[in-house]
This record gives C-alpha cells, structure tokens and sequence, in this order.
C-alpha cells in the first residue's frame, strides 16, 4: 500500500457486531424485530412517540453491557500514532468508538448518548430513559426526541465529511452494508477525487464494485491487521517525503 497523508475512514453497523450491537439489515431486515418505518422515521416519532422513545431508551441501556473489540481499538491505536490526517465517519450511533479513544470522530447519523429538542434544535448530553415530553434545558419546551438522524433526514456534519474526503487519498469503509446514502456515496466522491478505496467487511457489500480492493472477514481481524500495515508502512517512509 502506498504512502497516505489522508484517511477517511467510514464505518458502520459491523464494526461494533462483535461487541454484541446488533446490525440493522440481519435475517429478515429487522432491526431487534422492529421494522424501520416503525422506530427509525419522523411518521413513526409522530404516530407512536412511545415506542420509538421506548426503542431507543433500551438500545441507550444496552450501551452499559458492551465494550469496544479489537477493530474499535486499533483505529484508535492508527489515530494516535499515524501521523497524517484522519477523519473517522461512523454511522453508529453507539458511543464504542469514543470509548476505544477515538477523537477525530463524527457521528454523522446521531448518538444514543445525546437528546435533540424538536424546538430549538439544541443537542444535550443524555444518559438516562427519555420519556416523550421530556423538557429541554434549554428552551423548557416539552419536545426532546433521541439524537437520532431518522430516514428521511439530513445528516449531521456533511459539509465537513465532503471537505475531508475531498482531500483524501484514501477512502476506507469498515462494517457497513453501503445501503443508505449519503454513506454509500463516499466511495464515489473519494474515488473520482482520485482518492484509493478499501473496503472490510464480512460480506461483499451493495457498493463493493466501487471499490479498488475488497476484503472479507470479521472486523475484529481485518481492521488490527490493516492498521498494523498502515503504521508500519508510515515508520518506514522518509518523514521528508510528506
Ligand atoms: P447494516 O446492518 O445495514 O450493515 C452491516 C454490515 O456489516 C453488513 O454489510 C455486514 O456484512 C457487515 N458485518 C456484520 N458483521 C460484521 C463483522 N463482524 N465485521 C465486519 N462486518 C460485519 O448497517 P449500516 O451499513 O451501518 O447501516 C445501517 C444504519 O443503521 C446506519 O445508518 C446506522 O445509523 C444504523 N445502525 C447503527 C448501529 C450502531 O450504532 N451500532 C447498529 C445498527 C444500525
Ligand atoms: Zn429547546
């Protein structure tokens, strides 16, 4: 692999599959037996507030039961020590990454961790259930939902995911089944930016054609190995040569 100075690195739903999240497109495209137009759109928070409040509350609980694995942890280690640029994209809304020592991080699709008031659009830390009407500290308005980017929805911080990929030399997608956009269209941005592509995952994803080099296993190898060349790789480079 060539010498980088630019990773965007994407991951989704399987990178945090072997700490025990489950993944949203498993048998049956269900998401824990609840289908997405019934707990994952504005209709559903709208039509049935407590489910989608109650949903999101059990999935926020579980965060206390999981621990970051190995792929969380060694793009924390590639973080610390590689010394060019670096932008981490999750679409989790899981906090695994923050937890293994990522800081360079965007949660593009929202965090359990995090209440959104539908009044103000202030965003607050939140750790506990939140009931439906819960009130905002910041405005007082009884309209605080889960911080969670819904289908249909724009995502968070797109200016600056197009801005790094538009710099970056390479494009890196980790645990993500390239189904929802705008994620699945950053290998194409990166690509006709001139950027590599590489690709790990367990299985070939829906976008695995855009992608220079695929490879398939459980994140949990694949992302320790990869790091583990990158950083070799930028001790072995002239610092001069940057
Ligand atoms: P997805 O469930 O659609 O796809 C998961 C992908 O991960 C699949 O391609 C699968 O082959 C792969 N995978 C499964 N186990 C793996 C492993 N051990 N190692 C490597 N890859 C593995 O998830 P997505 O593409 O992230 O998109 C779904 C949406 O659901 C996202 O928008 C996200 O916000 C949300 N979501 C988040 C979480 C979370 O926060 N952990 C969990 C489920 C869904
Ligand atoms: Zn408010």
């Amino acid at each position: 692999m060539a010498d980088f100075h630019s990773i965007v690195i994407l991951t989704g739903a399987g990178v945090s599959a072997e700490s025990g999240v489950a993944t949203f497109r498993g048998p049956g495209g269900l998401w824990e037996g609840h289908r997405v137009e019934d707990v994952c759109t504005p209709q559903a928070l709208a039509r049935d507030a407590e489910l989608v409040h109650r949903f999101y509350d059990e999935r926020r609980a579980k965060l206390a039961q999981v621990e970051p694995n190995a792929a969380h942890l060694a793009l924390a280690r590639l973080e610390a020590q590689w010394p060019g640029e670096l932008l981490l994209v999750t679409q989790n809304v899981d906090d695994l990454h923050e937890r293994a020592g990522s800081q360079r991080l965007l949660h593009m699709h929202g965090e359990l961790k995090s209440a959104l008031c539908a009044a103000c659009g202030v965003r607050e830390r939140w750790d506990a259930p939140l009931p439906p009407e819960s009130e905002c500290p910041n405005c007082g308005t009884p309209a605080l939902r889960p911080d969670i980017v819904f289908f249909g929805e724009m995502p968070y911080q797109m200016e600056r995911i197009e801005a790094a990929l538009a710099q970056a030399d390479l494009f890196v997608s980790i645990g993500t089944s390239g189904a929802v956009y705008p994620a699945a269209g950053f290998v194409q941005t990166a690509r006709h930016r001139g950027a590599a592509t590489l690709e790990l995952n367990l299985d070939p994803s829906e976008g695995s054609i855009w992608f220079e080099e695929s490879r398939m296993g459980p994140a949990g190898t694949l992302v320790p190995e990869w790091v583990e060349e990158v950083l070799s790789q930028s001790t072995q480079s002239s610092p001069i040569s940057r």
